[in-house]
């Protein structure tokens, strides 16, 4: 791992990231050779090869959806046991070597039950502890875990979802996202309802959108679920119209740039480039994220913003200014941290 320069940025908060794309292949690894579960690969460094991604060996989303994300990354974090010490891993790991002081992990953790072999009461139960273990264990670092519904999910399953975001709200799950593979058939209108009851539960509102170059559900999205926050959204850039509205509601983009080029949804660099200035031009917010932290080559938080540095796409006046945005406008209640201190 690239070592970071602490003197270069204030303390980092990562808004968007994953828990399956968060856990490092080192403790992936370590749960497969405890559980004995037969990997694709039987070489550490080979394994690590495997689920990895980069901008220069780019993979659709979809098709490392079906090939590594839900049948190892996950699989590999279902379990009470298994999951509680990945969340703990992914915590203490961004802290202690990433310079992230406030991460958001998100996940959908119906994925993590084993098939419903696991009661799902008791596997949220087994993330919170492995967020309050990392909290205890690091002070200074901010947690909070948001539920992910699922695309592909049923109505039923995912009002399930809610009712436990809600449920455990007080424990620290503090909010809630719909994502997975898009081109299902979604409909947004059956989901206003739900996102009112979350939004009235206090749980902040964040849904992936306009990610790939099709942004025909943005509009619904932002009229119907009323997010605070976008995951990427970054086929707005594209269109003024929805450019204005997102200013005027003072929703806020999370953008994974390295996560864009890694999966396809943006061409190259001087695509994302455009992306970012033309937000920065219209005036629309945003904040940088990592989305899949241990899977993308030089992914992690602060690696992004020498990047972005390094590419000339953000100065570093502006990437303070995304960093100060994303500790604004955490869900994680009671965390108004000065960055700069
Ligand atoms: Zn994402």
């Amino acid at each position: 791992m690239e070592k970071f320069d602490s003197c270069q940025w204030p303390w980092l908060a990562d808004l968007h990231a994953h828990l399956g794309t968060s856990i490092s292949p080192a403790t992936l690894w370590e749960i497969a050779q405890d559980r004995g579960f037969v990997l694709p690969k039987r070489d550490y460094h080979d394994f690590v090869e495997y689920i990895s991604i980069s901008p220069n060996n780019p993979t659709p989303l979809d098709e490392y959806f079906n090939t590594v994300y839900h049948k190892l990354l996950d699989k590999l974090s279902s379990g009470t046991k298994e999951v509680e010490r990945a969340v703990y891993e992914t915590f203490s790991g961004a802290y202690r070597s990433n310079h992230v002081q406030l991460l958001e992990l998100r996940t959908n953790p119906m994925k993590h039950n084993l098939e419903a072999e696991v009661d799902l009461d008791q596997l949220i139960m087994a993330m919170l502890r492995g967020m309050e273990r990392a909290l205890l264990a690091y002070p200074k670092l901010s947690g909070g875990i948001i539920f992910c519904l699922g695309r592909e999910f049923s109505h039923k399953k995912n009002s399930i979802i809610v009712e436990k975001a809600i449920k455990y709200h007080s424990r620290g799950i503090v909010g809630i996202d719909l994502a997975g593979p898009y081109g299902q058939k979604f409909s947004v209108e059956q989901y206003e309802e739900l996102f009112t009851a979350a939004r009235k539960a206090n749980l902040g509102i964040t849904v992936h959108a306009g990610e790939q170059m099709d942004h025909s559900d943005m509009w619904e999205i932002i009229e119907l679920l009323r997010p605070e926050r976008i995951g990427h959204g970054i086929c707005a850039a594209y269109d003024a119209r929805l450019m204005s509205e997102l200013v005027r509601r003072d929703i806020v983009l999370e953008i994974c740039p390295l996560s864009n080029l890694a999966t396809r949804a943006v061409d190259n660099i001087a695509q994302m480039k455009h992306i970012m200035r033309t937000f920065l031009k219209n005036g629309v917010k945003f904040t940088v994220n990592t989305d899949w932290p241990e899977v993308i080559d030089k992914n992690h938080l602060h690696e992004q913003f020498n990047w972005l540095l390094r590419e000339k796409i953000l100065d570093e006046s502006e990437l303070r200014m995304c960093n100060a945005l994303a500790f604004e406008r955490t869900f994680i209640a009671g965390c108004g941290l000065d960055p700069y201190l």
